[in-house]
């Protein structure tokens, strides 16, 4: 090639992203400005530090490598092992894990690593009800569990709508799975690992905690530990614990002996390829902020925010399922209120405020609308918002969900979301240029 040649090809590389394709530009930015503009509730949702964006978007992303650290199949090694070393000894540090896998992709793919590492193709699993509060990848017919293994779930109980430990346990004697799932995504109440782990031993199944939602919460000791109760524990790390969109497996000392080697190769080359190096730099940056007494001052706030809105609803005559929350999250039952999930997400959806429509325990209504809707604060929480601000966005979803709301009505509501985002700017403020200190 011609040095002039091979010097505009280089030159095309370093061009940037507004010049080199100003439609995904121009999508980015109008995103960002929807994330500034709108109040965001989606219960998994949250906003990284710009430290946890930097390091997702490092180069890092160029580094070519499989295996572990210390035992990859590429060279030029040095530096990314060293990295995966420190998320590891981070994550155990902060779990009391004897062992972390750092490499999952997703949640859902570290969930798949156990799967392979413990079952085969027809095995039972019992897993929470997908419209009780569970999770597609715990076994949904959809879902790739859901074709590969025998799956029967349990439900929360009809009266209480929370677990109900001895029917799970009656259950699992009569289904006798090999592997039992405590976790969800849609459960607002404290889960008893402890008790799950009995249930397990008394059918003689494994136990995995999948806490993708609630990992924040433990990691500030907020909501109990499972790591020395289940045989494996998965979680997301882009929700409560705020960091990239990723995942992770931890095991506690007394599993860890058994299946560490089974996981390692669970994870590669079982259901993954080359490492993703910037996010494994971004969890470990997650990690060392999650062990921070700031973030235990984020988590317990959440909590609060979450307990003045769930309360100021059930005083506007709302129905939450079980009655409250003890997490992060609340799921409002709108079926006496004349108005779908479906219908209740877009009407607040038209005014500035994202929820998503979710199922309910014995839901009358089809997966495509929901009888109700779920609602977290943990982005929110994150951006600033305080105890006072619950009140307010409290007003604000009665106003659009209680009676048919006028189209003056929807305005001011949605005068008062701008208020509110104004008052507490962040995706600017946090990401924009010029704040690096
Ligand atoms: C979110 C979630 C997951 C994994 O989701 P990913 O999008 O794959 O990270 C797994 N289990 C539960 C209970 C979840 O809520």
């Amino acid at each position: 090639m011609v040095i002039a040649q091979s010097k505009r090809l280089r030159q095309k590389h370093s061009t940037g992203l507004n010049v080199v394709d100003p439609e995904v530009y121009d999508l980015i930015n109008r995103e960002h400005q929807r994330q500034e503009d709108k109040i965001e509730l989606i219960a998994s949702a949250n906003f990284v530090s710009r430290a946890v964006l930097e390091a997702t978007g490092s180069i890092l992303t160029n580094k070519v490598a499989e295996g572990y650290p210390g035992r990859r199949y590429f060279s030029g090694c040095e530096y990314i092992d060293k990295l995966e070393n420190l998320a590891i000894a981070r994550a155990k540090e902060l779990f009391g894990a004897a062992y972390a896998n750092l490499e999952p992709y997703t949640g859902s793919q570290a969930n798949h690593a156990v799967y392979l590492t413990v079952l085969k193709p027809g095995d039972r699993i019992l897993g929470m009800d997908l419209s009780h509060g569970g999770h597609l990848s715990h076994g949904a017919k959809f879902n790739m569990t859901g074709k590969n293994y025998d799956c029967h779930f349990y439900q929360v109980d009809p009266d209480t709508e929370r677990l109900n430990y001895d029917r799970i346990l009656a259950q699992a004697k009569d289904v006798r799975p090999k592997l039992i799932i405590a976790g969800a995504s849609a459960y607002p109440r404290t889960i008893d690992f402890q008790r799950f782990r009995e249930i397990a031993d008394e059918v003689g199944a494994y136990l995995l905690a999948d806490v993708a939602h609630i990992s924040g919460l433990i990691a500030a000791e907020l909501h109990p530990n499972p790591i020395n109760h289940a045989h494996f524990v998965t979680t997301s790390t882009q929700k409560t614990l705020r960091g990239p969109r990723s995942g992770m497996i931890l095991l506690g000392e007394h599993s860890a002996p058994e299946f560490a080697r089974k996981i390692d190769s669970a994870v590669f080359p079982g259901v993954q390829g080359a490492v993703h190096m910037h996010a494994i730099a971004a969890k470990a940056v997650m990690l060392k902020e999650a062990m921070s007494p700031s973030f235990a001052t984020y988590q317990r706030q959440t909590l609060e925010n979450t307990r003045v809105i769930a309360e100021d609803l059930v005083k506007k005559d709302f129905r939450l399922v079980s009655g409250g929350t003890d997490n992060h999250l609340i799921l409002l039952d709108l079926s006496e209120k004349g108005i779908t999930g479906k219908e209740a997400e877009e009407l607040l959806a038209s005014v500035g405020i994202t929820v998503n429509k979710n199922m309910l325990p014995y839901d009358s209504q089809k997966p495509s609308v929901c009888g109700g809707i779920r609602i977290g604060t943990s982005a929110i929480t994150t951006r600033g918002f305080t105890s006072e601000d619950m009140h307010c966005i409290a007003d604000l979803i009665e106003k659009v969900l209680s009676g048919k709301p006028t189209a003056i009505t929807l305005k001011t509501v949605q005068e008062e979301v701008s208020r509110l985002c104004r008052l507490h700017p962040h995706i600017d403020s946090i990401y924009g240029e010029g704040e690096t200190n």
